[in-house]
């Protein structure tokens, strides 16, 4: 009788037995034998990235042109974050007995929301070589307080790169709204400050380099769980925030040194504008950022307003602008979508009457298009034509503004 050459249980004990040359496996055997050389081979590729080779990274300027396919505008942030990530690679070719140590940049990026940061942090994902991960501040509290711990921030690394800790220890973690964790008020509070300066200490120990131990799952739901020791010496931290009123302080500041700055409690827009332009480290610790924290983030760059000539080209120039996407969706159903210039005008100018930011291009130009992408793809039609009368009617039809204002 045949049997299974690995388990040796006969063709009567098992479901299905497959013949080889000079030997037969079960289905049994044949499914762990597939899961064995799965993993074995997942371990190996996993191996094998974590590998990297300076020659074949990208060069800053060839992050920068990655960014650009992407990101409008923003040319120092853009700048600072290709800097920061080529030298990232390069710590992490380093030996440990080089002479020179060549020590990580965090960077903190300041600027309005609904300008990019998000966007920025996701695109340079797209390219990395290493781990990456974008977690919210707003989320984070102190040890044994509701919300999630310091620690989670790892979790998520750990979480992109199938938890090898290896790897993790070489990843980028992306901190966004770092702003909201600042001290509320200048003088450090005598009791708790449950999401501000508590929260920073924690987030100092891993901006500083140390050995954490992280729930694998997050959180504190399963006090069972083992824990994961991971070593932040090599991970880049790059933090995000909108320092939403920060112009104050740098206005107060230049103040003291710069003769005609007045300070008054009412900034104009573009003042505002250009002030963000001199954001300083002493002017985010008046924001209520410890000083320890302002010292780990030595990078700080600030990303530029919106105004209506990069909205507009938000609309058309990235990789993946709205009205590209529409034109491919329709382009699927065999029309060709033209869109007539003057409406990308009237999107803008919505965009900024509704105070929406770039945020909003989308939301608007998806309200105008709803109607045409319901009734044109059985209309047979070959091309269609999207005019400003038509887009400025559906917004009216969809009672927009309310909507809007209602968000
Ligand atoms: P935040 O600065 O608040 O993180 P986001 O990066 O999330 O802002 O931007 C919101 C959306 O607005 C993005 O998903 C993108 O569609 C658009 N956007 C914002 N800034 C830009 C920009 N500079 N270039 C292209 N699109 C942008």
């Amino acid at each position: 009788m045949m049997h299974c050459d690995f388990c040796g249980r006969n063709e009567t004990e098992v479901r299905l037995l497959l013949p080889g040359l000079n030997a037969c496996i079960c289905s049994d055997c044949a499914e762990r034998a597939h899961e064995v050389a799965r993993d074995y081979l997942q371990q190996a590729d996993k191996r094998a990235a974590g590998t990297i080779n300076m020659a074949e990274l990208p060069k800053p300027e060839q992050i920068k042109e990655f960014l650009d396919l992407y990101v409008i505008g923003q040319e120092n942030a853009k700048r600072y974050l290709a800097v920061a990530v080529y030298n990232h690679y390069k710590r992490l070719t380093q030996n440990a007995d080089e002479e020179v140590d060549i020590e990580k940049s965090n960077i903190i990026i300041v600027g309005p929301t609904g300008t990019g940061k998000t966007l920025l942090a996701k695109t340079i994902a797209r390219m990395l070589k290493v781990p990456f991960a974008i977690v919210d501040a707003t989320v984070l509290t102190e040890a044994g307080y509701v919300g999630e711990d310091i620690e989670s921030l790892l979790t998520r690394l750990l979480a992109a790169c199938d938890y090898n800790v290896e790897q993790a220890q070489r990843g980028i973690v992306f901190i966004d709204e770092i702003d909201k964790i600042a001290r509320k008020g200048d003088n450090p509070s005598i009791t708790r400050d449950v999401s501000g300066e508590g929260v920073q200490q924690g987030l100092l120990k891993l901006l500083e380099g140390s050995v954490v131990n992280v729930p694998p799952q997050g959180g504190r739901k399963h006090p069972e769980q083992k824990m994961i020791a991971v070593d932040t010496k090599n991970i880049l931290f790059i933090c995000g925030g909108a320092f939403e009123g920060i112009e104050q302080k740098i206005a107060q500041r230049l103040n003291t040194h710069v003769v005609g700055y007045g300070v008054s409690n009412h900034i104009s827009q573009l003042e505002r504008e250009r002030l963000l332009h001199f954001v300083a480290p002493q002017d985010l610790r008046s924001y209520g950022l410890i000083p320890e924290i302002i010292g780990r983030l030595p990078i700080l760059t600030n990303l530029e307003p919106l105004d209506r000539d990069a909205l507009r080209r938000i609309l058309t120039e990235p990789k993946n602008a709205i009205t590209k996407q529409y034109v491919k969706l329709l382009e699927m159903d065999g029309v060709e979508l033209v869109i007539d210039d003057d409406v990308l005008d009237f999107v803008v100018d919505k965009a900024i009457e509704y105070k929406l930011g770039a945020r909003g291009l989308r939301s608007i130009f998806e309200t105008i298009m709803m109607d045409v992408m319901y009734t044109v793809p059985s209309a047979k039609v070959k091309k269609y034509r999207l005019t400003r009368d038509y887009a400025s009617q559906q917004l009216e039809r969809a009672n927009f503004e309310a909507l809007s204002k209602a968000q």
